[in-house]
């Protein structure tokens, strides 16, 4: 985008959202970031705290909002399984509300929105890798279904209002994100093996550890983020962004002790239900359309997290 624009970022105290408006304050817009502290925390601004270009609102998704606004990248959405499964009707209605309350306030303003949507949508794939054509394996009625069913409606409520309203939309699949700033307890594996390496605590190992996961770097995921945005109109997707490099759950816990040099011990506790065995995007269609790639591979960006939290425990020890 060449000039300056307002960009509303809702979840923009979470993990991934922080690092949005980092990169979008960069490029000179005004930002307004849109959170409920459910998962995210104003520490996660930190670096731009008493920015002029950035407006903080304590807001739910599930409430309409008014402000006049250019573009729109809706994130807010508890993201790790505990989190999410803490209050499930919350979270699917903000995925769903949430959805419909952002697309109205786009089609008031003509503002192009964006929707952070996941690779949980695919379920527990009968496809390896995933490519956007595949339509998932989803329980309806599981402890996962509040959210990758919520995601999936609100990925049906942005193709609706495209059709019936001619909204210009944006739907991208996240795959598994890892990076500084995630929550310390959020107990996504990535956060957990690494606190749990780095205080010398079980690494605790769900079912045999031979399921697989892609970890995408935060930086890789806010740069395809940002071309996507910027891309034609006429890309609105859905589109797989995240890295197609593969690993067993077994792998990366050693792979962080390794990095953290710990004799943490890996314990194995049971694998909770309708947990996919397998997931890993193909990314061909944002690599031909985008000419984007991750970069960062998993090591370096491990080490980037191990020292992010190693600063953190180092302030607040456990
Ligand atoms: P996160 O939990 O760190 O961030 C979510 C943010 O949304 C938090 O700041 C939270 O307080 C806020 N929020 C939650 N409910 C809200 C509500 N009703 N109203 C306003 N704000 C609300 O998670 P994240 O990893 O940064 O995920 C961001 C988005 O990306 C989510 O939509 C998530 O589903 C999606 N995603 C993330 C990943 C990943 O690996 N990190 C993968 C796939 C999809
Ligand atoms: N996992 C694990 N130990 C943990 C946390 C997670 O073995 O302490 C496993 C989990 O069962 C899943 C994988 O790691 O197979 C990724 O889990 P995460 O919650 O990070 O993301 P998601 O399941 O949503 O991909």
């Amino acid at each position: 985008m060449s000039h300056p624009q307002r960009i509303l970022v809702t979840g923009g105290a979470g993990f991934l959202g922080s690092h949005l408006c980092e990169a979008l304050l960069a490029q000179g817009h005004h930002i307004i970031c849109v959170d409920s502290f459910y998962t995210g925390a104003r520490q996660n601004l930190a670096t731009m705290r008493d920015h002029p270009r950035l407006e903080i609102i304590a807001h739910d998704v599930c409430v309409p909002l008014s402000v006049a606004v250019d573009q729109i990248y809706n994130f807010a959405c508890p993201a790790s399984p505990i989190h999410y499964q803490r209050d499930p009707v919350q979270t699917i209605r903000t995925s769903v509300l949430g959805a419909i309350n952002m697309l109205e306030l786009s089609k008031r303003h003509g503002a192009r929105i964006f929707q952070a949507s996941t690779s949980e949508v695919y379920g527990d794939p009968m496809l390896h890798p995933q490519p956007e054509s595949y339509w998932g394996n989803v329980n309806p009625v599981g402890p996962r279904s509040c959210y990758d069913e919520g995601k999936r409606c609100a990925e049906t409520l942005f193709f609706d209002y495209q059709r019936q309203h001619g909204l210009k939309i944006k739907v991208a699949r996240f795959f598994n994100t890892y990076g500084p700033r995630m929550h310390p307890d959020d107990g996504r594996v990535v956060s957990n093996f690494i606190v749990q390496a780095l205080t010398g605590r079980d690494i605790t190992i769900f079912g045999t550890g031979a399921q697989t996961r892609s970890f995408c770097y935060v930086d890789d995921l806010i740069d395809g983020v940002m071309r996507f945005m910027a891309a034609p109109e006429a890309l609105s997707g859905p589109l797989n962004l995240g890295n197609p490099e593969e690993f067993t759950i077994e792998e990366l816990a050693r792979e962080v002790l390794d990095l953290t040099g710990s004799s943490a011990r890996l314990v194995r506790h049971p694998l909770p239900q309708d947990d996919p065995k397998q997931r890993c995007p193909d990314i061909t269609l944002a690599s031909e359309a985008l000419g984007w790639a991750p970069k960062v591979p998993l090591r370096d960006g491990l080490k980037r997290t191990i020292a992010y939290f190693d600063r953190l425990l180092a302030n607040s020890p456990r």
